[in-house]
């Protein structure tokens, strides 16, 4: 296993559209192996492939506080919903940076696991908060997508400070 490298802000791939998984291989499931360290040493919740510069429909998730909840997901496709709430979020990809997001307080996502099967998952809390953020990812959509200009122009400034103080 190995620690992969956390794409920030500012990357354009984290804009990219993520392509679908035709092929499960042990690549790719080296790959999601190599999340799961980066994402627990990090420490995460979920975690997209492109954030590790792969742009392929694969993210990681586990809302756990004792790594007991390691879910992947390939090639995901929400087929129903509920009502919203709004919750603080975070993102790996950028660190120290908080906002408030309306979401679903729950979803059903179809995916595929690691071996290939076909599986779903109603999910909600974190984990609906977790599976609609990381998913949100291969679509090249990140979370201060969702906040009004001034509220993003704030972080965006914030941001650049720690950019400059090489904190990013
Ligand atoms: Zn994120």
């Amino acid at each position: 296993m190995s620690k992969l490298k956390i794409l920030k802000y500012g990357d354009q791939l984290l804009r990219k559209k993520s392509a679908e998984i035709k092929e499960i291989s042990d690549d790719i499931r080296q790959l999601a192996s190599d999340m799961f360290e980066t994402m627990y040493a990090a420490p995460g919740a979920g975690l997209a492939a492109i954030q590790a510069g792969y742009p392929i429909q694969l993210f990681i998730i586990d809302v756990s506080q004792d790594k007991s909840g390691a879910l992947a997901l390939i090639n995901p496709k929400i087929i129903d919903t509920g009502d919203k709430i709004i919750r603080e979020e975070g993102c790996l990809s950028f660190p120290g940076i908080y906002a408030d997001v309306k979401r679903f307080e729950t979803v059903t996502v179809q995916y595929l696991d690691l071996n290939g099967r076909q599986k779903v998952l109603k999910a909600q809390g974190l984990a609906s908060k977790a599976i609609q953020h990381e998913i949100d990812h291969l679509n090249g959509k990140l979370f201060i997508d969702y906040l009004e200009d001034w509220k993003r122009k704030i972080l965006e400034k914030e941001i650049r400070r720690k950019k400059k103080s090489g904190d990013w």
